[in-house]
């Protein structure tokens, strides 16, 4: 090894999953929505001379907006470049003990990739037989609280009284709730900000909201809390948010009907998914996603992954112990699904 080379920080990266090239897919893999942004933010003028100028480092706009949405003040509000920024942004502000931060064995995989990164110790806390927390695993002195609600990639959702729980048992250090989902199922545990002052929940434009490619993401909670995100935030880069994600953020949270039904058209479509996945032999965890973690009782998930993929039908397969016999999959349309359950009636006859 070179003597520069033992100056290099080693990380081994997250896997996003695949974002194939080919057309006429159908892409279940990555949990995006099925349907496209507003109509409001297809129509939403951009006027792209502004980009001579560098965006408001505050982004105010859409910060005031998020709030109103939410009936908090703005400085309850830290917005960044997709919940996958926001998050990684606040590993490094509030997991600064020599403590390990806690998180579940089963989990998002970017947590201990971020923790990995910036150095912070960290302990996982093995999800129980049905792939519940187990809040006392969350007792002890630790360095910080992260968890998904509802988690990914199983789906399930906790209710408040178990994140109380956790907010009890931690008032030392930051707990931070990930509600990438949460639009699709579950209570938020937005109404416990302002009865802990330590709780940040997160949320992003990425699912619910149609806006992958845009990249926006949010955290909500107590001045004090935002106030640190945004200091490290201006110690590190502080025109992260540009200006079309400004604007066009804006504009998505001023639909809130085209919201809420693209939001009801997904979960009706998992509804009917999960029985059709319990009809030909699968065993569903009850999702409060746009996702559905499924096991088959006798083809491996593997093969239906393989097989899957063959056939132009992308689903997520994680080779990881006790998820291995699992796949994930995002909720497309009904169309989609329907040709995705063709597709398994075939293989699961032969
Ligand atoms: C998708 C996802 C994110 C990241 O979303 P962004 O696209 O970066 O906003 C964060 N947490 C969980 C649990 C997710 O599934």
């Amino acid at each position: 090894m070179k003597a520069w080379e033992k100056n290099i920080r080693r990380v081994v990266p997250y896997t996003p999953g695949e974002q194939p090239k080919e057309k006429n897919i159908i892409k279940l893999n990555t949990n995006e929505n099925p349907y496209p942004p507003s109509p409001k933010v297809l129509a939403a003028k951009t006027e792209l001379e502004q980009l001579r100028l560098y965006p408001d480092p505050a982004a105010s706009d859409l910060v005031k907006e998020i709030a109103g949405y939410h009936n908090l003040n703005d400085n309850q509000v830290f917005v960044g470049v997709g919940s996958d920024d926001v998050l990684a942004m606040s590993f490094l502000t509030f997991f600064n003990s020599e403590k390990p931060i806690y998180f579940p064995d089963i989990t998002y995989s970017f947590y201990d990739v971020w923790a990995d990164l910036f150095k912070i110790p960290y302990e996982t806390k093995a999800l129980d037989d049905d792939f519940k927390l187990v809040a006392e695993d969350y007792y002890e002195e630790n360095g910080g609280v992260i968890f998904p609600n509802p988690n990914a990639p199983t789906g399930l959702v906790v209710d408040i009284d178990f994140i109380c729980d956790i907010l009890e048992h931690n008032q030392d250090v930051v707990v931070i709730v990930d509600e990438a989902y949460i639009d699709f199922g579950g209570q938020s545990a937005l109404s416990l900000i302002d009865r802990y002052e330590n709780l940040l929940v997160v949320r992003t434009f990425s699912k619910s909201r149609s806006m992958a490619g845009i990249r926006i993401g949010y955290a909500m909670g107590n001045p004090a809390l935002i106030k640190a995100l945004n200091d490290v935030k201006y110690s590190y880069n502080s025109y992260t948010m540009n200006y079309p994600s400004i604007v066009l953020g804006v504009e998505s949270i001023k639909d809130d009907i085209y919201f809420k039904e693209t939001v009801a058209k997904v979960v009706a479509t998992r509804e009917w998914f999960e029985k059709e996945l319990t009809r030909l032999g699968f065993t569903c965890l009850p999702s409060a996603s746009n996702f559905v973690f499924a096991s088959h009782g006798s083809v491996p998930a593997k093969v239906i992954f393989e097989q899957a993929k063959e056939a132009g039908i992308f689903v997520r397969y994680f080779d990881k112990p006790r998820i291995n016999n699992f796949l994930r999959i995002s909720i497309g349309t009904d169309e989609e699904m329907k040709q995705f359950v063709c597709f398994l009636e075939q293989l699961l006859n032969k």
